[in-house]
């Protein structure tokens, strides 16, 4: 691969997307974009990035496992005529799937592997679409809500006077919550407005590679000389830092740099600065001189709000109910919430209808948000929601009654606790009256067999399992 430039210092800048395979991508795109509506290809091939060229196979970065097999599904011969046109008979695309184009890389080693000689640093923009702000992350399409008001607060105020309080901010909290969003609406905040800045972004994993190959070709120096260069460091997912003793001596000289020449410093990290295991004290109470603030797993309003805002910005109309629903099933994490949305407008293009409501119950089983569900379901809940539904006093399903309407009631309710929970059968038998593993199966079969000859009876099971699912 060549994927290396010299700027005018003589450092050698890694480019990520090489020139050629930047080349070969816009010639790509500009066929889709003839064969399908803008759309479909800012939701669908806009988030690729082109890596490399090799001969006639072009190297790309998707985001994830399910954009890789949507395009697939949906774009295969397109895409497969596109590149021959461009490259040839032998044309190929390959991919690799990125699960986070920004903070992606989660590598746990000081070590690197691969053989291209790359320092990224350099003081202009030209270090590779890694490193770079990514301008789709700004204050104005961040929502705010009761999860992230401190954090918001303390990025807006930062960002109009950078270095002058809350130095080091610290923004923590889970996967997917909007931190890296955050983060780079305060780096492309600070940009827009004083045009001079340096600043840089970087992740944690990024970072650590980085510094080790700054050893590796003996230019340590040169590497914490262009950091500590810096006007606004923002380093994403410090606990990547964990246990590596020599970049952490690294980062701690160019933080006390920083610092001490009061340049914005902001950090963050997926649990609170204290639980950090593996990094040196010393930077751990740096982290906690200025300001730490966590985001919250959003609400059910702010989910919702979130859901508008992306439509918003797609120009998508999304029914309430829909919104409600996809906001009730999917709560942790705001990168499935998005995923789930993606999913659902590219199936409305696709059918060509309006979104609706069994688009997203597909959508939202596709992107986890029953299967999350599933694990909070219990055998006891079942029991009650089964017994009311069937009009029966709960405690007959778990009574040795015979009562073919009981029976019936019982075995639905077996059938729903072995699908939707993962409980053992035997557990599941004690439920009901200290029932064995064998009578559960029984149910189940019973079940199964009702459901596939009597659609009647299908939809009322459907019914109890959304009761169970929503609730
Ligand atoms: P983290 O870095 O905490 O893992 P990200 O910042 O990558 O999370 O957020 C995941 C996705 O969710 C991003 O696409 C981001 O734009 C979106 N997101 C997170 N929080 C919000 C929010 N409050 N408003 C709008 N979008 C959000
Ligand atoms: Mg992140």
């Amino acid at each position: 691969m060549n994927l290396q430039n010299l700027n005018t210092d003589g450092y050698t800048d890694k480019v990520v997307a090489s020139q050629e395979a930047e080349n070969v991508w816009n010639q790509f795109t500009e066929l889709i974009k003839l064969n399908i509506s803008d759309l479909k290809y800012n939701t669908w091939f806009r988030p690729i990035k082109p890596v490399s060229l090799n001969g006639s196979t072009l190297h790309i970065s998707v985001p994830s496992k399910d954009y890789y097999e949507m395009i697939i599904a949906r774009f295969g011969e397109m895409v497969i005529k596109a590149v021959k046109s461009v490259l040839g008979e032998n044309g190929k695309l390959s991919y690799e799937i990125i699960s986070d184009m920004v903070d992606n890389n989660p590598e746990t080693n000081e070590t690197y592997n691969d053989d291209t000689e790359p320092s990224h640093y350099s003081s202009n923009d030209n270090c590779g679409t890694r490193y770079v702000l990514n301008q789709e992350y700004t204050f104005d399409n961040f929502v705010k809500g009761k999860n992230n008001e401190f954090a918001y607060a303390a990025a807006i105020s930062i960002s109009n006077r950078p270095g002058a309080q809350y130095n080091p901010l610290l923004i923590y909290g889970g996967v997917g919550l909007g931190k890296t969003h955050l983060m780079q609406a305060i780096g492309n905040y600070i940009k827009n407005c004083s045009q001079k800045s340096s600043i840089m972004y970087i992740s944690g994993p990024e970072f650590t590679t980085s510094f080790v190959q700054s050893i590796r070709y003996n230019r340590v120096h040169e590497f914490e000389k262009f950091y500590k260069s810096l006007d606004v460091l923002i380093l994403d997912d410090v606990q990547f830092f964990e246990g590596k003793v020599s970049t952490q001596d690294s980062f701690f000289q160019i933080f006390n740099s920083l610092y001490q020449l009061k340049k914005q410093i902001v950090l963050s990290c997926d649990k609170p600065p204290h639980e950090l295991v593996g990094l040196e004290e010393r930077l751990i109470t740096r982290f906690q001189w200025g300001l730490s603030v966590d985001i919250q797993p959003p609400d059910l309003e702010t989910r919702i709000a979130i859901l508008y805002k992306k439509c918003e910005t797609e120009g998508i109309t999304l029914p309430y109910e829909v919104a409600e629903y996809i906001a009730i099933n999917i709560k942790d994490n705001i990168r499935s919430l998005e995923g789930c949305l993606k999913s659902l407008i590219f199936d409305s293009e696709m059918t060509k209808e309006p979104i609706n409501l069994d688009m997203a119950k597909r959508s939202v089983l596709k992107f986890g948000g029953i299967r999350n569900k599933r694990a909070n379901i219990d055998i006891s809940t079942i029991i009650s929601v089964v017994a009311n539904f069937f009009n029966l006093d709960e405690s007959l399903l778990r009574l040795k009654s015979k009562q073919q309407e009981i029976v019936h009631a019982r075995h639905t309710a077996m059938y729903l606790c072995k699908e939707l929970t993962g409980s053992s059968l035997q557990t599941i038998g004690a439920h009901f009256g200290g029932r064995n593993h064998a009578t559960v199966i029984h149910a189940c079969k019973c079940i199964e067999e009702a459901i596939s000859s009597n659609s009647t009876f299908k939809n009322k099971i459907e019914e109890i399992k959304e009761i169970l699912l929503t609730k």
